[in-house]
């Protein structure tokens, strides 16, 4: 019997407002899809976009619509599912990433089995989230240090004029390791000059110091040997990593760029045959957005899955990243219930 589609936009509110490089905001609209089949289970997913993609939730729930025809009879038909979805609307990454996520929940639960285990991960293997201090008032960054007191790793946002005196103030709070994302907002000479004050700082890894094209200063960057690199803006799908791998030495994968959890694998693999470093990264999300991506982060060597923890509404319990490594739920599917 065919599945049903139906949706709910959640607008989420972060505890504080959320700023990277380009801007910011506090409430971010998300789309939580559900597939009911003919015995009425559930498969739920979320699509969180995002403007610098060319999403919004008004664009996901018209590709979602758009979608809804191609939905496959038999739901174990992930593979061809997905891959007529990336043919209808490819450039919707995060819409059909909700779609993906709720096949492969329906799946799990009509097994009775936790995803990561029908993968064969051991939920152990899931390495630590950090957590990101967005930018701020030295003030609020502060504070915002002390509220992050459970978590053991922090991420930075940098990508301003202000980049010395932000890591100054979070170096002078904490001695956790730091990890630190540009998001694009250095140019060269402002990336160069910024290693070795990064090291100084005893920051631990590097994400996406230039514009994503830039590819070539991405690796002049590396080539520094001071610090990993890591892109993000600039991967998108696995499709991309034989392009970046000899400017970076990681990738960043999130499901609202490579829209599908298949495809998050075949990502995992590519990077892998390159030998890079492979991190799991989100949006501003609910737990079942947080949830989808944990799932295959036993596969990972870092995480950065704080999107749920940010915000103050979070209507979902799911994976839980707060006092050091990711717990994922043991029950099936996806696993996530509604808090
Ligand atoms: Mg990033």
């Amino acid at each position: 019997m065919a599945l049903r589609l139906s949706t709910d936009v959640i607008t989420l509110r972060t505890k504080h407002p959320f700023t990277i490089a380009r801007g910011g905001s506090s409430d971010y609209r998300v789309v939580w899809a559900r597939l009911t089949d003919g015995d009425g289970v559930d498969g739920w997913g979320e699509a969180d976009p995002s403007s610098y993609y060319g999403e919004t939730a008004d664009t996901v729930l018209e590709a979602l619509r758009r979608l809804e025809p191609y939905l496959p009879d038999d739901p174990f038909d992930l593979e061809t599912a997905e891959a007529r979805f990336a043919q209808v609307v490819p450039r919707n990454g995060a819409a059909r990433s909700a779609l993906s996520a709720a096949l492969h929940d329906l799946v799990g639960k009509r097994l009775g089995q936790p995803l990561y285990r029908l993968w064969g991960l051991d939920p152990r293997k899931a390495p630590v989230s950090s957590f990101t201090i967005g930018l701020d008032t030295p003030e609020m960054m502060r504070q915002k240090v002390l509220e992050a007191a459970s978590y053991p790793i922090l991420k930075i946002k940098l990508g301003t004029d202000r980049d010395e005196e932000i890591l100054r103030t979070i170096r002078d709070a904490t001695d956790k390791p730091i990890r630190v994302d540009a998001n694009a907002g250095w140019t060269v000479d402002r990336a160069l000059r910024m290693l070795p004050v990064l090291k100084e700082y005893g920051v631990e890894l590097l994400e996406q110091p230039l514009p994503p094209d830039d590819l070539e200063g991405i690796a002049r960057v590396r080539r520094q040997g001071i610090l990993p690199v890591v892109v993000d803006e600039s991967c998108l799908t696995a499709a991309d990593i034989p392009r970046v791998a000899a400017a970076a030495d990681g990738i960043n994968i999130k499901l609202a760029k490579c829209g599908s959890l298949r495809e998050a694998l075949r990502m995992i693999a590519t990077a892998r045959a390159h030998s890079m470093l492979v991190m799991v990264g989100c949006m501003i999300e609910t737990s079942l957005g947080i949830t989808a991506a944990a799932h295959f982060t036993p596969l990972a060597d870092a995480a950065d899955l704080d999107g749920a923890a940010l915000t103050a509404n979070d209507p979902f319990v799911g994976a839980r990243i707060d006092g050091g490594g990711i717990q994922l739920p043991a029950e099936p599917g996806l696993g996530v219930r509604r808090r």
